[in-house]
């Protein structure tokens, strides 16, 4: 029996249709290699191949070389530039196989302490009024390259899914005296697990099946301004959101993206910013293109549930997570992160990168 629900705040209509659901094993994929290491521009030693770097984390080593651990230069091949906006790539790791989802806890930071930076750079210049930070993973999912990077694209505008997610959220906060995104973190069959300072959930009316959201559980409306403390939090739940994803669809083509408020707003009280994820199990069709409406075969209750098994499932001994209690490589400790049944859980330790499978 299908359902339909339409998302309050971005106004989408999504139409659940769980008799054309799959198994999930059925979703996973395996995608051959599209960029070969030895020709990987982006691989540490490759640096002469890219444009000069705006910036880099290194110890001690010259500029445009070897040496560092995240690095940001603007896009060769750039879906922007000058009046139209600057478009550059964020490299996450000198390490051609080693996803997010392996990242230690220092890795996802320096990564996320590089998107903030250059936000705040691009905040500096009046004529840009927003930035969008995602990531495609998977030939699926538009990606032309396999070492794992993020884009961003400062752009002279606001896009238009963000300006009516942000009306919306102030009328919401008019009509009902409280805020949207807070409310939906009161939906416990929706989250797939928790910690101080962020929600993972699935979307109510969930475009794709296994659509996750991370959000501030903070009224934060804008990424780059939010507290160290966040940012540290979110470098131990983005690797876990990636892995439980990767582990349960097996190494999916995926999508993310960073919505956060239009960087010349003040701080809005009706908004938190938030990190998408989005496998792409199924492609948009001429139903969704035409009409901007979606066909989702999971529930995200489902989702939320099998998310939130995933982790615990691949902890058993034998299971395919076991090398995970290897310690963290940057040695420092584990710290827990509280389940959606409270039963705390540790954080894996990251694996080495093997055979990496999609780009
Ligand atoms: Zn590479
Ligand atoms: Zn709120």
């Amino acid at each position: 029996m299908s359902e339909i629900r339409t998302d309050p705040i971005s106004g989408h209509s999504t139409i659940f249709a769980p008799g054309r659901a799959r198994r999930v094993n059925d979703y996973g994929r395996v995608e051959a290699e599209v960029s070969p290491r030895e020709l990987c521009p982006f691989c540490e030693g490759h640096e002469w191949d890219t444009p000069e770097e705006v910036l880099a984390y290194r110890a001690d080593t010259s500029a445009n070389g070897p040496g560092w651990t995240v690095r940001v230069f603007p896009n060769k091949y750039p879906a922007v530039t000058g009046e139209t906006g600057r478009h550059e790539v964020v490299i996450e790791s000198p390490d051609h196989g080693r996803t997010l989802s392996q990242a230690t806890p220092g890795q996802a930071a320096e990564v996320l302490r590089a998107l903030k930076e250059r936000i705040l750079a691009h905040r500096k210049n009046p004529a840009v009024k927003s930035v969008t930070v995602f990531k495609n993973h998977g030939p699926a999912a538009g990606a032309t390259r396999v070492h794992p990077h993020f884009q961003l694209l400062a752009m002279p505008n606001v896009p238009r899914r963000l300006q009516e997610e942000l009306a919306r959220g102030r009328e919401w906060l008019r009509e009902n005296e409280r805020c949207y995104w807070c409310g939906l973190f009161a939906a416990p069959e929706r989250i797939v697990f928790e910690t101080r300072e962020f929600v993972v959930l699935t979307p109510f009316a969930a475009r794709f099946p296994f659509e996750t959201w991370i959000l501030p559980r903070r009224h934060l409306s804008h990424f780059e301004t939010s507290p160290d403390t966040a940012l540290a939090d979110l470098s131990r739940v983005l690797p876990s959101a990636f892995r439980r994803m990767e582990r349960l669809l097996k190494n999916p083509p995926h999508n993310a993206v960073l919505v956060s408020a239009p960087i010349d707003e003040d701080v809005l009280p009706h908004f938190h910013w938030r990190i998408e994820l989005i496998p792409r199990l199924t492609t948009l069709a001429g139903f969704e293109l035409g009409t901007g409406c979606y066909i989702n075969s999971v529930l995200p209750e489902e989702a939320a549930r099998k998310l939130g098994k995933a982790y615990r499932d691949l902890r058993r001994p034998g299971g395919a997570a076991s090398g995970d209690s290897q310690p963290a490589r940057d040695g420092r400790p584990h710290r827990a992160l509280r389940s959606r049944t409270g039963k705390s859980e540790n954080l894996p330790a990251p694996r080495r990168a093997h055979a990496r499978l999609a780009g």
